[in-house]
């Protein structure tokens, strides 16, 4: 079956993203599932630093998810205070590991690598405090599905270069996922943060250095001076599957 317009498109910006960015590594270890889709609670609302520093002390203080059973939510709240919102996050935590307990009697999604993307989703976001971006960053990052989560950078850029027109992230995550090009979903996804974090900031576009401007349909387009893409660490979630926490190693 042939690719829609917006599959092509998509195609189109991904090699201009990679010209400039290069194709992103993953990591040598996939991460676990349930690893990621707690690093993914904890990245939520927050910076990359932020999350990884509560996720690395997480695991710090319990390798073994086992060990959450027992501790409470205000404890756990105080080991991933970092990641901020540690009360909602901590309850959203607790909450998975105690359903997995409860349900399948072990901590662990492997049994999601049987299932369907859309069943997959639908499992996860019937959790609290997990939505389709969190859930779809399990497929991607720990289950190597073709999937391409959406914040609020990747749903910023893409409309402003004008591939969709939509009111949300998850509006955009339905409309771009429907017919996704084979195969780029993590490198499209990873480079187009980079765009948004680095020069289609949400504030001031710097379109002028920008690696897509010719194809971009954006009105408001600004063509500020700048130092170019402030060096920023990017710690993405599928280095979740390397992380030896000190004092593990
Ligand atoms: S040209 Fe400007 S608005 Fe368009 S994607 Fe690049 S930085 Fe964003």
């Amino acid at each position: 079956m042939s690719k829609s317009k917006l599959s092509r498109s998509i195609a189109e910006i991904n090699i201009l993203l990679a010209e400039k960015f290069g194709i992103p590594e993953r990591s040598k270890n996939l991460p676990d599932p349930l690893d990621l889709l707690i690093a993914t609670i904890l990245s939520q609302n927050t910076n990359d630093n932020n999350s990884y520093k509560a996720f690395e002390n997480l695991k710090l203080n319990y390798p073994d998810w086992e060990m959450l059973k027992s501790v409470s939510e205000e404890e756990l709240e105080a080991v991933i205070k970092t990641a901020g919102l540690a009360k909602q996050k901590s309850a959203a935590i607790k909450n998975v590991i105690n359903t997995l307990s409860e349900t399948n009697g072990k901590l662990s999604l492997d049994f999601l690598r049987e299932r369907s993307d859309e069943k997959i989703i639908e499992y996860l976001t019937n959790f609290n405090g997990i939505g389709v971006k969190t859930a779809s960053c399990v497929l991607m990052f720990a289950l190597e599905r073709n999937v391409c989560p959406v914040d609020t950078h990747v749903h910023r850029t893409l409309n402003r270069i004008g591939l969709v027109k939509t009111s949300s992230p998850d509006k955009t995550f339905l409309k771009i996922n429907k017919d996704f090009p084979d195969g780029i979903a993590h490198q499209f996804h990873t480079n187009l943060i980079k765009l948004g974090r680095k020069f289609c900031k949400g504030q001031k576009p710097y379109c002028g250095i920008c690696p897509v401007k010719e194809l971009c349909k954006f009105k408001e387009k600004s063509f500020l001076e700048s130092s170019a893409a402030e060096k920023e660490s990017i710690l993405l979630l599928d280095k979740i599957g390397d992380l030896i926490p000190e004092g593990n190693n």
